[in-house]
This record gives structure tokens, sequence and C-alpha cells, in this order.
């Protein structure tokens, strides 16, 4: 019978024989990175990551990466627009452009969709510059980012809900139900409350908000408005690409207008025009009407009710941007504590800016990482030496 201590004899003569396999002292060391959260932002931060070798893992509620992505454009995935950083940031607004500026350019459009096609993604751009993998299927964009995390060899630990994030002497203590992880830098990208059957469910907003980060309380963005309106219900189901919203303050003067697919719903109006106007709506303090015009009728909505957040394309509130420095990604109260993407009170219009936002912003947490870490620093210095 062979016992216990033969039979790991027995593993350790057949690891030996593995020719790459060499016995080294085990050191208990932190990972340089903690990603919570493989979605837009998380994946791709992974990805960065991996690209500068810097260690790192993705810690993932699901079971399987990236379901929101697979769900954007119907499936298409419209995960950036062909416009410059400037354009991008003057039709997201403020109060968010001034956040994100850095965000966006350091990693504008063009970098996205380089990033993208270096992945081998082949991409195909709309008249109006929307940017969707010419499969017409958004998960060639979510496999690109998991080949290469494979092929980095990066772990993804599913079904691997966090529960917590705790500052500890070096770094963080990130617990799981059932495993705790020791990482010198954490990112929290949990995304925002909409859809949360895709993961989704505020649970990054409760770990800032615990470590005494400010909460901006949710609101639905890029959604419609209820409506009972006759005109709307007896045309419920029809989409008509040619129609316009804009959005009136209390004195009846336009703030906003859009042009573009205005639908009529079983409840009321949605459609690209209504989402970007409602989307603004949502940080407009006071009262304000809209105006929707469809199939030659002119709506007047006064403080229309939006659909509820959790069927919203995006979520407007949020880790407040005042406790996170735009230029880092870093948490303005816990150092080392990073966030990216829809955690963060940020958004965009329709159009690829919410994908878009979600990238630049992990890509500006994992080079702040990257330049931190004793490895990342030496790195620069070698290079510096080398050029
Ligand atoms: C129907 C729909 C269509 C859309 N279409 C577009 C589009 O075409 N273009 C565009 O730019 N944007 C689009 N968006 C918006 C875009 O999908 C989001 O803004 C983007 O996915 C946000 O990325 P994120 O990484 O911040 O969050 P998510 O992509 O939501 O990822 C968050 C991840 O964190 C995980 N997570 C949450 N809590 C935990 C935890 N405690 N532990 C571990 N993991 C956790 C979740 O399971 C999830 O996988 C669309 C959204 C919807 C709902």
């Amino acid at each position: 019978m062979e016992t216990a201590t033969s039979g790991n004899f027995g593993i350790m003569k057949e690891m030996k024989a593995h020719s790459s396999f060499q016995m080294r002292p085990l050191a208990h060391k932190p990972v340089s990175l903690a990603v919570i959260g493989g979605g837009a932002a998380g994946l791709f931060a992974a990805a960065a990551a991996a690209r500068r070798s810097l260690g790192c893992l993705v810690l993932e509620r699901k079971a399987r990466p990236g379901a929101k992505m697979l769900m954007t454009a119907n499936g298409r995935c419209n995960f950036t627009k062909d416009v410059s950083a400037e354009r991008m940031l003057a039709d997201i607004g403020e109060p968010v452009a001034s956040f994100v500026r850095p965000a966006l350019t350091a990693f504008p459009p063009s970098r996205i969709a380089a990033a993208f096609r270096l992945c081998g993604v082949k991409t195909r751009r709309m008249p109006d510059g929307r940017l969707f993998p010419a499969s017409g299927q958004a998960a060639t964009v979510v496999h690109a980012l998991g080949d290469l995390l494979r092929d980095e060899g990066v772990p993804i630990a599913v079904n691997c809900p966090v529960v917590g994030v705790q500052p500890v002497k070096r770094g963080f203590i990130v617990a799981t139900r059932h495993f705790t992880i020791w990482a010198e830098n954490v990112l929290v990208a949990t995304g925002g409350v909409s859809f949360p059957k895709t993961g989704s469910v505020g649970d990054g907003q409760e770990f800032a908000r615990a470590l005494g980060h400010r909460i901006v309380p949710y609101r639905a963005g890029l959604t419609g408005f209820e409506t009972n309106d006759p005109r709307v219900r007896s045309r419920s189901g029809l989409r008509f690409e040619d129609g316009s919203a804009k959005i009136l303050d209390g004195a009846g003067r336009v703030l906003h207008s859009c042009r573009g697919e205005v639908d009529c719903e079983p409840w009321g109006v949605g459609g690209a025009a209504v989402y970007n106007c409602q989307r603004l709506t949502a940080r407009h303090s006071g009262p304000f009407s809209v105006v929707v015009e469809f199939d030659g009728q002119r709506l007047t909505l006064a403080n229309p009710a939006p659909r509820p957040v959790k069927e919203s394309i995006v979520t407007i509130g949020g880790v407040s941007t005042d406790d996170v420095d735009p230029d880092t990604m870093e948490s303005r109260k816990v150092p080392g504590l990073f966030f990216a993407g829809e955690v963060l009170d940020i958004d965009g219009p329709t159009g690829g800016y919410n994908l878009s936002l979600a990238f630049a912003t992990a890509h500006l947490a994992v080079r702040t990482c990257f330049a931190r870490t004793k490895s990342g620093a030496s790195v620069v210095r070698q290079l510096r030496h080398m050029v």
C-alpha cells in the first residue's frame, strides 16, 4: 500500500521529471495588482497589466467574465468611436469631462481601436465613426481579451465574488467567500448597478463607502421616459429614425437637443435621441421638460420619469469623482486603491463612449500602478537607460 509520503514523493519525482520544473524556495508575497471585476474595465486593465508584465489577477463574481459587454449594442459591441479625445470630451460634457480628460487624453479612441486591432479584432467603422468588431459579434471583443489573458497566463477566478477589501501594512487583503488574496494594489472595476444579472450589483461602491469614499446616489442614465400619451401607445413597437428630442429648462430655454432615433415603447419613449437627453436631465437640478418629435408628432413631457436604473444602459452616480485623482485613478483616501469604469460617477452618451471610458480609466489606473511598482520602476529606469 502506498503511504502518503511515498505518494507525495511520487508526485515530486514526476514534477522533477518535467523539463521546465525547477524547485524554488516558496515565498509568500503579494500580487502587484488585484482586479475586482472581470467586465470591460477589469479585463482591459488585466490585459494592460499583462502587456507590462505587471503581476495581476482578476476576481469575477459571475461564472463568465464580460457578461455586460456581450449585451452591448444588441450583441454587436460598439466599443469606441473614431473621433478625437477632444471631440469625445465635448460630447460627454461637464461635470464628467473634466474628470476623465487625463484618462481619455492618455488613451484616446485611436489607441483603444489600435489595442483591439493588436489583439486581432478586425473592426468595422460606421459612417458616423462608431466602431464595432467586423464580425458583428460582441463575443469577438470579449474573446480577444480572454485569449490575451490566457496567452499571458493571467489568472481569472470566476464564480468568485469579492466580499471585502481591507488595507494592511503593505497593500490590501482582498476577501472572497472562500479565500483571501494579498495585493499591493487593488483596482475596483465592479461596474454600476444597471442590469444586475450581468453581475454589476454595486459591491464596489460598498467597498469604497466602507473605506471612507462618498457615494453619489444612483440614477438611471441612457434610458427612456415614461408616458401614457396615446400617440405613443398607438405606435408602440415602432421605431422612427429621424426623430428628435430636446431638453428645456423651467424658463423654456433649450438646454440640449439631439436628432436621431425615437422608439415608441409600451411604457413611453426611448431610442438614442431620447436616451442622450435623458442622461443630461439626470444631472440637471430644477424643473425641466422634454420635447420629443417623431412621425410628425410633437410631444411635450414635463419632468418626465425615467425608466428604472436597473434597466438603464449606464448608471449615473457611484464613487464620487471628488475622492479619486483624475490623473491616476487612485483614491484620494486610500493609497494603492484604484477605480475604473462605471463604478465611478462617470457616464457618456450612446455611441461607444461608455466602453471607451471604461477602457481609458482602466488603462490609466494600470499605467499608474506599473510606474509605482518596484519592478515597473526598474524597467522604466532600464528603458530610459536604453534610449
Ligand atoms: C444593454 C446595454 C447596452 C450597452 N451598449 C453599449 C455600447 O454599445 N457601447 C458602449 O460604449 N457602452 C455600452 N453599454 C455600457 C457599457 O456596457 C458599460 O458602461 C461597461 O460595460 C462598464 O464597464 P465596467 O467594467 O465598469 O462594468 P461591467 O462591464 O458591468 O463589469 C463589472 C464586472 O464586475 C463584476 N463584479 C461585480 N461585483 C463583483 C464582486 N463583488 N466581485 C467580483 N466581481 C464583481 C461583475 O460581475 C461584472 O463582470 C451598454 C450597456 C447595456 C446595459
